[in-house]
Formats: C-alpha cells, structure tokens, sequence
C-alpha cells in the first residue's frame, strides 16, 4: 500500500481547521489529483468541522466549581465510609448482647436445674417465661440488624 508523501501535511493543514483557505494553491491541486489527500479532504474536513463546532459549543464549568464539586463528593464518599463502619459494628454489638442474653439464659437454666432439690417446677416455669420471651425477641432483632446492615449499600 503506497501512501502520498504530502499525506501528514495534509491531515495537520485539515485537523487544524485550515482547509481550503488556510493552504495554497499547489495544495489545494495536489488533493484534487491525489486519491489519499482527496479521501483524507473529503473525510477529515468534515471530522474537523465538527470537532471545532463541540468545542465551540461545549460548556466547561470554571476550575473552581470543579474542584468544589470534587471535594463534595470526596466527603460524601467518606461520610458513606464511616457510617457503614458504623452500622458493622452496630450489627456485631447487637450479636455480642444476643450471645450474652444466651449466656445469662443458659447460666441461670443451668442454676435452676442443679441447685437445691426444693427450688420448684413452679418458680422454673414462671423465671423460664420472660427469658424465653427475652431471647426470642433478641433472636428477632438480630437478623433485623444485620438487613438493616447490609441494605445500606
Ligand atoms: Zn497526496
């Protein structure tokens, strides 16, 4: 494939939006001979129009109100961060209290069932009620927590 020596020449002068006023005559009838600076005319000028047409039209906000909006998200960003730290270690305080209620309930069971012989069926089911109540509403809670953990991101 044999390419024309004037090729990058005439790719700057199109890219530069300099075609066909910005050259002179010789250029302007080599690209009407040549097959490579013709497509390259052809095409590239329409690229180049349309390139300088957006960065005429384009709106580029001031560097202050870029670097401000930066600054925003970053905080936004780090607020996000910490609170879902947050809600981690929530969630894991609510499993250690749900571990110490277990450890209360079975501790207490375990007094009831091997103390003294006289401690009755009677007082066993009226302590055994609201522990159990207890618990099942710490067992509750806790995958309540842990959703409300999770669904924040
Ligand atoms: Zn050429």
């Amino acid at each position: 494939m044999t390419n024309c020596p004037q090729e990058q020449e005439t790719l700057s002068i199109v890219q530069a939006g300099r075609w066909p006023d910005g050259c002179d005559d010789a250029m302007r009838a080599h690209a009407a001979a040549c097959p490579t600076c013709g497509d390259i005319v052809r095409v590239g000028s329409l690229i180049a129009a349309d390139y300088h047409a957006s960065l005429r039209t384009s709106h580029v906000p001031a560097s202050g109100v870029v670097w401000w909006r930066m600054q925003r998200r970053a905080r936004q960003e780090a607020i996000r961060t910490a609170s879902r730290v947050i809600t981690v270690v929530q969630a894991i305080a609510v499993a250690a209290g749900v571990a110490v209620a277990i450890g209360i309930l079975a501790a207490t069971s375990r007094a009831f069932s091997f103390g003294a012989g006289d401690v009755s069926k009677a007082v066993l089911a009226q302590w055994s009620i609201p522990l159990i109540i207890a618990l099942a509403s710490w067992l509750m809670l806790a995958p309540v927590a842990v959703y409300l953990a999770v669904s924040k991101d």
